[in-house]
């Protein structure tokens, strides 16, 4: 079971269907592999319900209480197809590659071993989705097992989902299903667990910035 869960405000922001997509694909995925965030996100769900009984009918769009309802709907069918996506992954516990969870799947329509990964150097691999998505990059970072991601720090919020593998930084262990945030204050050096290599997914609104010994140059060559 996920141990990091996303700050209850990114959740609130799912719930309430105020996130950009790139960050919206993140928690859904999230959520799939997190019975603790979807009781989070039902106990929202609820408290957003008893604030709309309390709201003045004359306040409200004549069908608010529906595409509310109808949002709650398509949420919990989020989280039934969730248990669903993973028993694929029991049956594939034995050694056999992890399956991609439903709402990424939707977006990559094959396994991580089919797609075009582009090599970023001997130990990283990546993958862009959304490329045109204004204001965030959004990709799967594979990392070879016991690599490092060169130390830096980042120009705003990184969010980063566990998918395959583990990787470790200055404030913890992240294994699938976890997410780990970082922003500006945080300068980290993630390295990939020897398990086997470290498929994540990733979103930024902001360029990363190296602050490593070769930071400078890496800044120049890397378009992180
Ligand atoms: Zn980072």
């Amino acid at each position: 079971m996920a141990q990091h869960l996303p700050p209850e405000e990114l959740l609130l922001d799912y719930a309430a269907g105020t996130l950009a997509e790139p960050l919206s694909l993140l928690v859904a995925t999230h959520v799939t592999l997190s019975p603790e965030s979807r009781r989070q996100l039902r106990t929202f769900e609820s408290i957003g319900g008893a604030m709309l009984d309390s709201v003045e009918p004359a306040q409200m769009a004549p069908d608010a209480l529906e595409s509310v309802m109808a949002k709650l709907d398509a949420d919990a069918d989020a989280a039934v197809g969730s248990g669903l996506a993973e028993r694929p992954r029991a049956a594939a516990a034995a050694g056999s590659q992890e399956t991609v969870p439903a709402p990424l799947r939707d977006y990559l329509k094959r396994d991580f071993d089919a797609l075009p990964w582009r090599e970023r150097g001997s130990s990283v691999a990546e993958f862009s989705l959304l490329p045109d998505y204004p204001g965030y990059k959004t990709r799967l970072l594979r990392i070879r097992a016991g690599a490092k991601i060169p130390q830096h720090t980042h120009g705003g919020g990184e969010y980063t989902l566990v998918l395959e593998g583990s990787f470790s930084d200055e404030s913890g262990r992240f294994a699938r299903g976890d997410v780990a945030v970082a922003d500006p204050d945080v300068t980290h050096q993630p390295v990939a667990g020897s398990e086997g290599d470290c498929i994540c997914l990733a979103v930024t609104d902001a360029p990363l910035k190296m602050t490593g010994p070769l930071g400078r140059i890496l800044n120049y060559f890397v378009d992180m």
